[in-house]
């Protein structure tokens, strides 16, 4: 440090260059959109570095991103980012990009465009000591199949993990993510006749009803362990005894050993009707990010960073999985949360805040330079 203030970070520019990335839909399962988009990206990223990033090219996925840049002391820094969002193409006709005051809004903007912003132009003002490895990737939102393993071997390498996903609201970085498994249950039974035969039957509805109680049955949330069977069909028509029925269930635990007790129960479930059959599909898509004393001390050090720059930084942890799940499990410190402040992800409501976003984007910088 020369004593000298740094240079703020350009809040008219960050914005040009966030409403250019919005303007890119990018929803995960559209190639050629999410290509589009890493164009942008890739343009800004070079922009602000001089630095082309490398292209990791995909047939059925979107195309993912890596920067390389930096230092000569290795281990390097890994910094994850996605430019894939859950909104469909045209959702700017109905959500456009909008500044109003402090507040931005827009499809994408907050989970995690704004995220992209933030760590091209961190970069771009900033001298670090390490390497720098950056990802942005194309299918996050649609639990990362396609970047898996890219992610993985980066970060097994790496010194520490820093993920741009946004803040919690209210501004708090991110220790900890509960992990996510996904099931599909299909349940046959058989068919018969309501009113002529019905001790014929074997109800799949039925049989999915008693499924659904005893998977209930598998949660504890004082562990962190929740149970959502989010979807379910069956039956045909009211006087016909259902042959088939089908659930989605969505999976969380906080530990690697709650999700090992959960899968086995969900995998090992039992027909409780007799003749009733079940097919379970699915397993763990994201294994948690549980709180390490390393994880921790990365917070400690970006809060410290925090209070010079004359701000609070909370830390927090969420039951929403991200990247930032795959490196940590892999027992590498991450610090997750490092995007602005806002609120609304997935949700018609979605925002950041211009002041965190341009506090956080200082905050990053002198972070990069420190680890
Ligand atoms: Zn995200």
């Amino acid at each position: 440090m020369d004593g000298t203030l740094p240079q703020p970070p350009d809040r008219t520019a960050m914005l040009a260059a966030l409403e250019r990335l919005v303007l890119a839909e990018s929803p995960s399962d559209e190639k050629a959109r999410c290509d589009a988009c890493a164009d942008q990206v890739e343009g800004l990223f070079r922009e602000q570095t001089g630095i082309q990033a490398i292209r990791h090219r995909r047939a059925e996925r979107g195309d993912h991103l890596e920067l390389r840049l930096g230092g000569t002391e290795a281990p390097e820094i890994l910094i994850l980012c996605h430019h894939d969002t859950v909104w469909p193409h045209g959702t700017l006709d109905r959500l456009p990009f909008r500044v109003d005051g402090d507040r931005v809004s827009g499809p994408g903007s907050y989970d995690m465009k704004a995220g992209i912003v933030e760590v091209a132009f961190a970069l771009g003002g900033a001298t670090p000591g390490r390497p720098i490895v950056l990802l942005s990737t194309s299918d996050e939102e649609i639990g990362s199949t396609s970047s898996r393993a890219l992610i993985e071997e980066r970060a097994r390498s790496a010194r520490a993990v820093l993920v741009l996903e946004p803040a919690t609201s209210g501004g708090a970085i991110k220790t900890a993510r509960k992990g996510i498994a996904d099931f599909g249950l299909d349940i046959t039974g058989r068919a018969a006749h309501a009113g002529v035969e019905p001790e014929k039957g074997i109800s799949a509805v039925e049989e999915l009803a008693l499924q659904i109680l005893a998977l209930k049955a598998l949660a504890n949330p004082a562990l962190g362990t929740t149970i959502n069977v989010g979807v379910i069909e069956g039956g045909t028509r009211p006087n016909v005894v259902a042959a088939a029925s089908h659930a989605q269930i969505d999976v969380r635990f906080s530990s690697a050993s709650e999700a090992e007790r959960v899968v086995g129960a969900i995998r090992g479930l039992q027909p409780r009707l007799p003749g009733a059959e079940l097919r379970i599909t699915g397993g763990i898509d994201r294994p948690p990010m549980e709180r390490s004393p390393a994880g921790g001390q990365l917070a400690q050090l970006a809060q410290q960073i925090a209070a010079e720059l004359g701000f609070e930084l909370s830390e927090s942890s969420t039951g929403g999985g991200s990247d930032g799940n795959f490196a940590a499990a892999l027992g590498v410190p991450t610090l997750d949360g490092l995007g602005p402040d806002g609120g609304g992800a997935h949700a018609d409501s979605e925002h950041l805040l211009i002041g965190s976003w341009l506090r956080r984007t200082e905050l990053l910088r002198r972070l990069i330079e420190r680890l």
